[in-house]
């Protein structure tokens, strides 16, 4: 074995960059946090080439001494703390030291800023970690750092990074998440030559998210605030159900204006949530938590991504209060339910919808044979469901409906609709209860697969034209995935550097709420990009297109619409899961049912 060394301190900055600087968002995280601790009220960005020809930031920040440039590259070199217990009280964004070094020993670096109060400023130069002499530079107060060719001296670094695409995405993603924080800074990001962000100051946060998100996005935003003693605070936004995602990157938390990743807080959020989002959706979120700096350790994270609070359990339901404040808003005002697209129509009466959802519809007794006519249905009144349910006597004789498999039966009779959302229907032996939503869903998903295999998705232009304003991420993604959606049945023109048109969509979208179906195409469009899905894109779109057409629950259903959807769903290749794999059928046995009755 070879003799021990040390490394030289190239080496070990390039090891310890390895840690904080992961990709080009990763140095705009760093640089927008410096600029932000100098009390800049302007931000302006500047990228090329997915960040890796050119990161230039701007700011009117209180500027470095330039007496002070070539410390300020220097390894632990900060003039945010000054001693071990200031580490318990961080107020600023940096305290390390270590960014500008680490992005400096990968890239070829210029700092120029003047300082307030002097009257001339200075300009410092690197490349792969050799300084050059300060030399004196006009600039006005402020600072402006130009990064060049990042990761040039690292080649396995520049390896493992995504496409430009991805990249550009990640970055303006991280522009977007502190543009949100600091609604009173101006934010401007111009990627390769085109400004992707502009937001003015402002003293009103759902304002801002309408700059960086669409006005669409900050209209389903409701206002939600939660005190609690010690200092503890959050504020912030909390979307209704027509503002939710079908993941979790629309919920921003942050901590003492640090954008945070929390589980827990994650969670606290979803069950709040839960009665008003549906089911595999995530209410979107831009919540402010404010605690004391002594009650949370930002420093556990090479690149502080986690805290930890001293009172976990408090953050959590400090969290949850405020979701549930806006909750509680969402269910007091909920909407009725939308019309419902690729349905017979109706020539009878719809199945009356039951009181308060809590009362069983039910037929006569008496359960047709399949293909004998139906009765009409009558309601019974049985009082609550929870005086329905039978208490089993022992385990085995419980009477507990399992996901349908197997061969599929040959007809469905529906008997009854529960709570507007589950048809209860036999297969001439059983019992069987069909998620009504999941089961439309996987009919419609079929037929859209099949329409574009066949290279004919029926295309409807829209009476109106819809202008949309998508998030510079979303319009990232658009430019990715356009020639997809041309050939799902969408023509979406670019407008402005962040706007676009739409004028026609597939007809089995319906023209109900477009504008929401290409986000959550784009939202799949950036999943699939991001390689962490397993379905193609294609099948992806087709899915989320069929779950936007797809009845929803909660809706009341006729017998005919029922009879419809049981024959359909039986004609499809996998009648018993849908596209998300969930399942759309229960069966309760009919010897499960005698047996828990104890007739067996
Ligand atoms: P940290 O932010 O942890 O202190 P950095 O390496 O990011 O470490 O920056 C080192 C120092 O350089 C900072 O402490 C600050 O004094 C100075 N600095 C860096 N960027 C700016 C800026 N945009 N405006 C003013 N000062 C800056
Ligand atoms: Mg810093």
């Amino acid at each position: 074995m070879s003799a021990i060394q040390r490394l030289e301190s190239g080496v070990i900055d390039q090891i310890a960059a390895g840690e904080v600087i992961e990709r080009p968002a990763s140095v705009i995280k760093e640089l927008i946090e410096n600029a932000l601790d100098a009390g800049a009220g302007r931000v302006r960005i500047e990228t090329q080439g997915a960040g890796l020809s050119l990161i230039r930031v701007l700011d009117n920040g209180s500027g470095i001494a330039s007496g002070d440039l070539a410390l300020a590259l220097e390894r632990h070199a900060t003039s945010k703390i000054r001693n071990a217990s200031d580490l318990q009280q961080i107020q600023t964004l940096g305290f390390r030291g270590e960014a500008l070094p680490s992005i400096a020993s990968v890239s070829r670096l210029r700092l120029i800023s003047r300082a307030t109060g002097t009257v001339e400023g200075a300009v410092l130069t690197v490349q792969g970690g050799e300084q050059e002499k300060v030399q004196p530079h006009p600039h006005p107060p402020g600072t402006q750092i130009e990064i060049r060719d990042l990761f040039f001296n690292t080649p396995a670094r520049r390896k493992f990074l995504r496409s430009a695409a991805a990249e550009t995405r990640a970055l303006s993603l991280r522009i977007s998440q502190f543009a949100i924080a600091h609604p009173q800074v101006r934010f401007e990001h111009i990627h390769d030559g085109r400004l992707l962000l502009e937001a003015a100051p402002t003293n009103s946060l759902k304002e801002r998210v309408a700059q960086v998100q669409g006005v669409e996005v900050a209209e389903h935003l409701l206002e939600v605030e939660e005190e609690s003693t010690g200092g503890l605070l959050v504020r912030g936004l909390v979307s209704n159900a027509a503002g939710s995602r079908g993941n979790r990157s629309g919920q921003w938390l942050y901590v003492n204006g640090r954008l945070i990743q929390d589980r827990s807080l994650g969670h606290a959020i979803h069950e709040a949530a839960s009665d008003y989002i549906p089911r595999g959706r995530h209410a979107a979120a831009f919540l402010f938590i404010r605690v004391p700096p002594e009650a949370v350790d930002v420093n556990v994270h090479p690149a502080k991504w986690e805290v930890r609070f001293s009172q976990p359990g408090r953050v959590r339901s400090l969290v949850y209060g405020a979701v549930r404040g806006a909750a509680l808003r969402v269910l007091a005002f909920s909407t009725a339910p939308t019309p419902v697209a690729g349905m017979p129509e109706d020539s009878g009466q719809p199945v009356a919808a039951p009181p308060g959802g809590e009362w069983a519809t039910v037929l006569d007794p008496g359960v047709p044979a399949p293909g004998q006519t139906l009765r009409e249905p009558v309601r019974a009144t049985f009082g609550s469901t929870a005086t329905l349910r039978p208490q089993p006597a022992a385990p085995e004789a419980a009477a507990r409906p399992l996901p349908l498999g197997g061969e599929a039966p040959t007809s469905l009779v529906p008997l009854a609709q529960y709570r507007n959302s589950f048809i209860v229907a036999t297969d001439g032996s059983d019992l069987l209860i069909v998620d009504q939503h999941v089961a439309h869903e996987r009919i419609l998903y079929e037929r859209i697969l099949r329409q574009w295999d066949e290279g004919k998705a029926e295309r409807q232009p829209l009476l109106l034209p819809r202008p949309v304003t998508l998030s510079p991420e979303e319009m990232v993604t658009f430019e990715e995935v356009r020639s997809e959606l041309e050939e799902a049945g969408f023509r979406i023109e670019p407008f402005g550097p962040r706007e676009v048109i739409l004028r026609e969509a597939p007809a089995v979208a319906g023209s109900e709420n477009v504008e929401a179906l290409v986000r959550g195409l784009l939202e799949e469009g950036i999943e699939a990009r991001q390689g962490r899905a397993l379905a193609s894109l294609r099948n992806r779109l087709a899915a989320r297109c069929a779950c936007h057409a797809a009845i929803k629950v909660h809706t009341p259903l006729s017998m005919e619409k029922m009879e419809f959807l049981l024959r359909e769903l039986l004609r499809t290749r996998t009648p018993f899961l849908c596209p998300h794999g969930r399942p759309i059928v229960l069966r309760l046995t009919d010897r499960a049912l005698e047996r828990a009755f104890g007739r067996c």
